[in-house]
């Protein structure tokens, strides 16, 4: 499977932002790469060029991808998806990305970030209304049950990914229970439920040109 290899932390601090792309640890600020060192990688200078209305929006689209971990094929066809959507295409663009089954795992706190909550739906530890489902980018809409797999409830990483986020705050078109390792999809992600900072009028403006 195509995958992002640069290393997390190098991405965000290319991207200029925090893409929370390492779990509990890109939320304590004395062991966050970019807290520390908010400069592009590579000794490039510590001003950042002023970019141009294409090289923003170029950068905005690339953001998303790093922090949902989609290549760009797949971020295409998200749009185009949401782009014949009703509403506005931007934001129903973000409301794909986050129901993503790997997302919504994540989201849960059953994954300590996107990347190990994809790993983890990949290895087959989940259900999907009773049913195992491995694939990442399955869609969920609401209704949805989410369920760690019988067999996967008692493994140590389970219980060693909850502990790390059992204080994480739980978004508001998910329902979670941790003792049960289950949740529900209570509803589709409005845009104020996604608390990462996102242009997508950027990606909008871009892939309309
Ligand atoms: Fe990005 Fe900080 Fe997390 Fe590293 S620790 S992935 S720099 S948010």
């Amino acid at each position: 499977m195509a995958r992002y290899t640069e290393a997390a932390c190098r991405q965000c601090r290319r991207e200029g932002t925090k893409l929370y792309l390492k779990g509990e640890r890109c939320y304590a600020k004395d062991k966050c790469a970019f807290g520390k060192r908010p400069t592009p990688p590579g000794g490039a200078p510590k001003r950042r060029a002023k970019l141009s209305e294409y090289g923003l929006q170029l950068r905005e689209k690339q953001k998303v991808k790093r922090i949902y971990g989609v290549l760009e094929k797949q971020f295409r066809h998200y749009f185009d998806v949401a782009e014949k959507q009703q509403g506005i295409t931007g934001e129903n663009l973000l409301a794909l990305l986050e129901t993503r089954l790997d997302n919504a795992v994540y989201r849960m706190g059953m994954g300590q970030s996107r990347k190990e909550a994809r790993q983890l739906v990949l290895h087959g530890h989940f259900l999907v209304n009773g049913a195992k489902v491995n694939v990442a980018s399955y869609q969920l809409k609401a209704g949805d049950v989410i369920s760690v797999a019988d067999k996967s409830k008692k493994s140590a990483k389970f219980k060693e990914v909850v502990e790390s986020t059992e204080n994480r705050a739980i978004v508001p078109w998910l329902e979670a229970d941790l003792e049960k390792l289950s949740g529900k999809v209570i509803g589709k992600p409005s845009r104020e439920d996604i608390d990462i900072e996102i242009a997508e009028h950027l990606i909008v403006e871009l892939y309309s040109k």
